[in-house]
């Protein structure tokens, strides 16, 4: 099983080495190593989103939550030129916290730490206390609500990277809420390369080229450091 895991682990880096345009996607399991309150538990974020409710006060301010191992190597991505777009469901900010470039991200459910204009789309801190946008609008949380329609910006890049990719690599996620579940389906019908690195089943798994049930902080790190080596990088 160990030796399977360094080998599917070397597979990965040399995907992502070839790689031209690679996206990845993540979903909740990728900040729970982050020590935030299970997302799917029956007071999860998600189970709230899910039944139209919004997040419940956490017990602990968002901006003290930190981005883990896992968030850290995408940004290693990034910084290596091996990262074309990030499509995430998850809410927390921890992407853009851990230094992803604003427009490599798509945040499909909106950030917790964000307003949305309700006229013109456009989103910004909610730490600036503003209530109106300079169009005019009003501005609302950006977090989508259950039956409310997906940001419009975040939703067509997100389709078009996946069209566009040549590997795909779910990160933390079921895939089993659409559209999101609608994107590795685009990739694969592009031709692309689809790697699901979660501890759970999803509804993809028979189709994923390369499949990790391992924790996303045992795969992803180690995968940078091969990666690093094929291109001849050094710690
Ligand atoms: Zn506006």
């Amino acid at each position: 099983m160990r030796e399977d895991l360094e080998k599917r682990i070397q597979t990965l880096a040399e995907w992502l080495y070839d790689s031209r345009h690679s996206v990845v996607f993540t979903g909740a399991g990728i900040s729970t190593e982050s020590g935030l309150p299970d997302f799917r538990g029956p007071d999860g974020l998600w189970t709230r989103r899910d039944k139209g409710l919004s997040p419940r006060p956490m017990n602990r301010p968002w901006d003290s939550v930190e981005p883990n191992s896992g968030h850290l190597a995408i940004v290693s991505l990034q910084g290596m030129g091996k990262l074309a777009f990030l499509i995430s469901q998850n809410v927390d900010n921890l992407h853009l916290k851990s230094g992803i470039r604003p427009d490599l991200l798509a945040e499909l459910h909106g950030n917790i730490t964000k307003l949305r204009c309700t006229r013109c789309g456009e989103t910004m801190a909610k730490s600036s206390g503003l209530t109106t946008c300079k169009c005019g609008g009003r501005l609302v949380s950006s977090v989508v609500n259950f039956g409310e329609p997906l940001p419009e910006r975040d939703l067509r890049l997100s389709f078009e990277h996946s069209r566009k990719c040549d590997l795909f690599t779910v990160v933390g996620s079921s895939l089993v809420v659409t559209p999101a579940a609608d994107m590795p389906r685009e990739a694969l019908r592009s031709g692309a390369k689809l790697v699901i690195i979660n501890q759970g089943e999803t509804p993809f798994d028979p189709q994923a080229h390369l499949r990790f049930h391992e924790k996303i902080g045992d795969v992803l790190p180690r995968t940078i450091k091969r990666l690093k080596r094929l291109m001849g990088l050094f710690e």
